[in-house]
């Protein structure tokens, strides 16, 4: 079984860094993760894996798209001496995988350095205009010159990397896998609403104005007895928008039906709570761990249409779509499930078989030993 060092530049926990907990934990003791700054996410990897933190200098984790040329420069320095001391490290794994886009340019370098073949498990959809055109070039000679694959996350994330240029012999796609167990089969066959209960919606994103936390605000005040709870928190500086949801919370007079929650590492437990998960993203979601764990959980979701989550969602079927960022829509899909039973009752359960059959945690793995094998040292 051949060893991989996953490499990673946030301990934050979003959505990526969480499928690499996931997978490391369910997988061989030799695949270990390096972090290339600390955060919670390191201390998520169960010990029997090795995992370490080899920190970044702050002006390499700190280039954003509006960082000048000069400091863009000066941080070239950082990443050759960082991918110079990953490199060290790495001669002692057959495989290196970068999980994030800065960890590709690090792993990138450091694969050269050590001649070990390189995965890169792409997170993103990078035509979204996020991404520079500096930068998506940078992705694209990156994985020109160092990667063996490049595994999208979704059909979507894995289009527009061919679209930016990347080399089509080289994309494949991973999901994100999911540990699935008996009880939530259980909850799936009784989850039912109860009549005359204020229903409650549950969106569980991290605070960040592309994930439409607003939205939701909207549409709530357009529905009567529906509270939501609000779960996540503003992970990469977006604290002026968390200010702006809670000024919309007084100025829509929601203050008895909102609660926002924080970040949260309970979210399966409070997905089973709710009576409807919601996801509101206004952009193309490149996957959407929150759609697939809303099914998982055996709770009806519903869900923005486009990138990843319309893959995972067959509409009417195992969940309801709606368009991005469109108050009455969210507010109208709502109220059509929380009317009808028998669509929640099916949603609910064919949301959970959908999630069994395709995201379970050992699909993934088993897609991912696939290409380890297909690999030459
Ligand atoms: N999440 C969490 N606690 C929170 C909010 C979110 O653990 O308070 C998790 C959520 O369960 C999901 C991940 O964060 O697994 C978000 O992944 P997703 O793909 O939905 O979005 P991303 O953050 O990757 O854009």
């Amino acid at each position: 079984m051949k060893s991989v060092l996953f490499v990673n530049h946030t301990g934050q926990k979003g959505g990526a860094e969480l499928f690499l907990v996931d997978l490391i934990n369910h997988a061989p003791t030799n695949w270990a993760a390096c972090f290339l700054s600390p955060g919670p996410a390191v201390d998520s990897i169960s010990k029997d894996h090795e995992c370490f933190v080899l920190p970044a200098e702050s002006d390499l984790l700190s280039i954003k798209r509006e960082s000048s040329f000069l400091l863009q420069f000066l941080a070239l320095f950082s990443l050759i001496k960082l991918s110079w001391n990953l490199s060290r490290v790495c001669s002692k794994y057959d495989v290196i995988c970068a999980n994030s886009q800065k960890s590709l340019f690090v792993a990138g370098l450091a694969s050269f350095f050590s001649r070990k073949p390189l995965v890169w498990i792409l997170h993103d959809i990078i035509t979204d205009p996020a991404f520079s055109r500096l930068n998506r070039k940078a992705i694209i000679a990156f994985t020109y010159l160092f990667c063996s694959k490049v595994l999208a996350n979704s059909q979507a994330s894995k289009e527009a990397f061919i679209a930016s240029g990347g080399q089509e012999k080289k994309a494949g796609i991973i999901y994100n896998g999911f540990y699935v167990g008996e009880e939530e089969e259980d909850r799936a066959l009784t989850k039912t609403l109860c009549p005359g209960k204020v229903a409650t919606v549950g969106l569980f994103s991290r605070i960040s104005h592309w994930k439409g936390q607003h939205v939701l605000l909207a549409a709530l005040s357009q529905l009567k007895d529906v509270n939501a709870i609000i779960v996540g928190a503003p992970l990469f500086g977006e604290e002026a928008y968390a200010e702006e949801l809670r000024d919309m919370v007084d100025k829509l007079q929601l203050n008895d039906r909102v609660q926002f929650l924080g970040f949260r590492n309970d979210v399966k437990e409070l997905m089973k709570s709710v009576d409807i998960v919601v996801h509101t993203s206004i952009a193309a979601e490149p996957f959407g761990r929150v759609v697939v764990e809303g099914m998982i959980s055996g709770t009806p979701v519903v869900a923005t249409k486009g990138g990843g989550v319309t893959e995972i969602i067959r509409e009417g079927e195992t969940g309801i779509l709606v368009p991005p960022n469109e108050p009455d829509a969210l507010a109208s899909a709502i109220q059509t499930l929380l009317n009808n039973p028998d669509l929640y009752g099916r949603l609910s359960r064919n949301g959970l078989q959908e999630a069994r059959d395709t995201y379970s945690i050992n699909n993934t793995l088993h897609s991912f030993q696939n290409v380890l094998d297909t690999l030459e040292n």
